[in-house]
């Protein structure tokens, strides 16, 4: 494409496949996002009355009764925790993350204890909480949370992820249930849910999404809810918030995301993500060594994804080695290898611009069929990957 601006700095025109991650930018930010971000950032603004027109506005789709816009959905974890803490004390908000006196234990299972890129846990301590974890990696039970609920308890923090454990813990259900028999407040970190309203009509005082993953706004975080709550959590801006703040353009940009997304043909776009998945599927079916599925995202966001598997002894290359070496080629293919060591990665097509999926098809042959070529079996060691990406970003910014 020659009007990508990426070739003019310098940058490599990565295409992603992996889904919406902030390490390759997000997601591409619908247009009606874009214009309204442009049409704002030449005035000025009461910034708080622009928040009050997104509390509007992200109360209309979330159903809550509240809501203000934050730098992302970590962030809105931080403020929503510091909330429960402080209420509406204005030097309490000054003093985080010092709490006196110490009611600032926050719940959280440790089965969804995990990094979005950086630990959950680490953004509900950064409020001056205790993050207290219960039940084990695999199971939680009533037991746990029950006898963990403290006078010194300010809130519990659910966590809705690919990247938590399925099975053996709490569901949202009952956690809310005995979270509100003892007057605690339920927050729900749903960055990259679709569904912008059951976590709220599922009883959550709190539900916290990201703006910049299917929505398609500018970088940033929403924050929904009870009106005392989320305007506990707004207070912060005026203390730990300040670092996490947002400017007009986001505000305003995400309030056109919304509105965009209220709009938006889901059926259609779903139509045309299959047929990419259905494309790459056909490619891949013939091929000695790989199976490739067609598989629900496992939180219920409406959409699937193909998991590629690789037997190396057929494919000559191992999962990992395939998907770096994708990575490096040209132009550069970023697939969803959060579980490679398994000899698969995901594809999903959620974030491809029209003809890139031909792009995928094409540079997944080219390599199947160079490995297949090889005598030996393309085979580095896993441990080795892990190791090379903290040596690189070690060395940022050379
Ligand atoms: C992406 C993600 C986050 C972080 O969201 P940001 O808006 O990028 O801060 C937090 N929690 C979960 C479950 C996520 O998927």
């Amino acid at each position: 494409m020659s009007d990508d601006i990426r070739a003019s700095i310098g940058l490599r025109p990565v295409i992603n496949v992996s889904g919406t991650m902030t390490s390759l930018g997000a997601s591409i930010v619908v247009p009606e996002a874009i214009a309204a971000m442009s049409s704002i950032l030449p005035q000025f603004v009461e910034i708080n009355d622009l928040q009050r027109k997104a509390s509007a506005v992200i109360a209309r789709l979330t159903g809550a009764e509240a809501g203000f816009v934050t730098a992302s959905c970590s962030a809105g974890i931080s403020l929503a925790v510091a909330g429960a803490i402080t209420g509406n004390d204005l030097l309490a908000i000054e003093k985080l993350p010092d709490v006196t006196p110490e009611k600032n234990e926050v719940l959280v299972q440790m089965g969804h204890v995990v990094s979005y890129g950086a630990p959950v846990d680490q953004a509900i301590r950064l409020a001056g909480a205790k993050a207290v974890l219960i039940g084990q990696a695999t199971s939680t039970h009533r037991f746990h949370m029950e006898n963990a609920i403290t006078e010194r308890t300010a809130a519990v923090v659910y966590v809705v992820s690919h990247h938590v454990v399925d099975y053996g813990l709490l569901n949202l259900k009952e956690f809310v249930e005995i979270a509100h028999a003892k007057g605690v407040p339920v927050i729900v970190d749903a960055a990259s849910e679709y569904d912008l309203r059951v976590f709220l009509e599922q009883g959550a005082d709190i539900a916290l999404y990201s703006g910049h993953k299917f929505l398609g706004g500018p970088t940033s975080g929403i924050v929904a809810g009870k009106k005392d709550l989320v305007r506990n959590a707004f207070l912060q801006n005026m203390g730990i918030g300040r670092g996490m703040k947002v400017g007009k353009e986001s505000i305003f940009g995400v309030m056109a995301a919304l509105e965009a997304w209220e709009k938006r043909d889901h059926a259609g776009i779903r139509e045309r993500e299959t047929g990419y998945l259905n494309l790459w599927k056909q490619m891949l079916d013939d091929r000695p060594g790989v199976t490739a599925l067609l598989e629900p995202d496992p939180t219920k966001n409406p959409l699937d994804r193909l998991r590629v598997i690789l037997k190396p002894e057929e494919t000559h290359i191992t999962a990992w080695d395939l998907a770096d070496a994708l990575a490096r080629g040209t132009p550069p293919i970023i697939v969803r290898d959060h579980e490679v060591e398994h000899q698969y990665f995901y594809l999903d097509a959620c974030n491809l611009h029209p003809g890139q999926e031909k792009i995928v098809a094409n540079r997944l042959a080219e390599e199947l069929d160079k490995a297949r070529a090889s005598n030996e079996i393309i085979a580095t060691p896993i441990e080795n990957r892990g190791k090379r990406r903290f040596d690189a970003v070690l060395r940022w910014p050379d």
